[in-house]
């Protein structure tokens, strides 16, 4: 987002050695420290943080192993999650090019490191359906571990990471992902199908899911190079059986799950386009909230409330902010 004030101290961790000394260096500070990956989800506060940040720059994609239905690959936190997920579509083993179930998260901005904290998620993948463990470094008991996804209670957005006592406990240093031979087969998520259909696409490999991806998110989200965003601003609401069915019948759109894109509910709370102390909620995207001449958090936050607060009196339902904040 381009706001909030500076942090005390920033150190780049390019191995995972550097992170033991790291760690002894803020415990010695007493100071916290928060591991940062692109920064692309995260909204800094004015006061600034006194504490440690840790850049993660760790890098290297290796492939494990591989059977007859699947392949194991493993990428160090630091790498670009893009970057892994054209690795993956592109990939070699001998017997087919390019492996699927991360390529419909092409074009997510940051790190494959940050990706398991909110379980990323875009075009009908989450990174849950294919994590097989993470490593990582446990500040609280001070070594190594490999947990697996199944102890990660990953959800919508949610995992251990950004949740409880695992908030700022863990550095994870690799996710290791197991990825299917057999490719997608349609239909495919209904955005992704109708660019398939309109353009008569009848011949699917994980590159070209990728491509369509990468065609269809540059033409409806902001470029994070150009414009400061967070990309969706407010989480989708979740409603259980009794209240989907009110809204169906007030004419809002619940889909699977008891999903209602927050998205749709900001489009019709009249919004879509309007700027709010220097921040302009997406004319492409509505769930985003760019900064055009905002210059502190505090203008931030009036927007967001004045966003809720909207939302809240034409609908009822109270949005949830997506991104993680930091410092005072
Ligand atoms: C234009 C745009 C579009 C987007 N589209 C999507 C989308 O389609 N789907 C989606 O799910 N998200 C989307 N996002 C959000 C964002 O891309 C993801 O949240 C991404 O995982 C953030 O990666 P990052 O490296 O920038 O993480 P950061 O913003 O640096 O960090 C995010 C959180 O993860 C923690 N973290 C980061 N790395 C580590 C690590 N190695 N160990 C422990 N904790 C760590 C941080 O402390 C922080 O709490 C979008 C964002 C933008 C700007």
């Amino acid at each position: 987002m381009r706001l909030g004030g500076a942090a005390r101290y920033v150190i780049e961790i390019e191995e995972d050695k550097d992170l033991a000394e790291a760690y002894h260096f803020a415990a010695e500070k007493k100071m916290p420290v928060y591991v940062l990956g692109g920064g692309s989800n995260v909204i800094g506060r004015d006061g600034g943080f006194n504490g440690v940040i840790m850049v993660n720059k760790l890098r290297g994609i290796y492939v494990i192993n591989s059977d007859k239905d699947k392949i194991r690959l493993c990428a160090k936190s630091g790498e670009l999650l893009d970057d892994f997920v054209d690795y993956s579509v592109k990939l070699f083993d001998g017997e087919q090019f390019g492996f699927s179930g991360i390529e419909a998260l092409s074009g997510v901005p940051g790190t494959v490191g940050a990706a398991p904290v909110q379980n990323v998620g875009a075009y009908g993948q989450e990174i849950a359906q294919v994590l097989h463990h993470v490593c990582v470094y446990d500040y609280k008991d001070n070594c190594f571990k490999k947990m697996p996804a199944s102890e990660l209670n990953l959800g919508y957005r949610r995992s251990i990471f950004n949740t409880g006592d695992g908030v700022g406990r863990y550095f994870i240093t690799s996710v290791t992902v197991e990825l299917h031979k057999n490719w997608l087969k349609p239909p495919f998520y209904t955005s992704l199908q109708a660019y398939f259909d309109e353009r008569g696409v009848t011949e699917f490999s994980p590159a070209v899911v990728r491509e369509a991806v990468l065609a269809i998110r540059g033409s409806k989200l902001p470029d994070p190079a150009e414009f400061a965003s967070s990309g969706s601003f407010f989480k989708n609401v979740y409603l259980d059986e009794a209240e989907a069915e009110k809204a169906r019948a007030n004419g809002i759109p619940v889909w699977d799950g008891g999903k209602v894109p927050s998205g749709w509910l900001i489009e019709h709370a009249g919004l879509k386009g309007k700027e709010f102390f220097g921040m302009r909620v997406s004319d492409k995207a509505a769930l985003v909230l760019i900064n055009e001449s905002a210059k502190s958090y505090a203008d931030l936050a009036k927007a967001r409330e004045a966003v809720i607060e909207a939302v809240r009196e034409k609908f009822g339902y109270t949005l949830e902010q997506e991104p993680m904040e930091l410092g005072e």
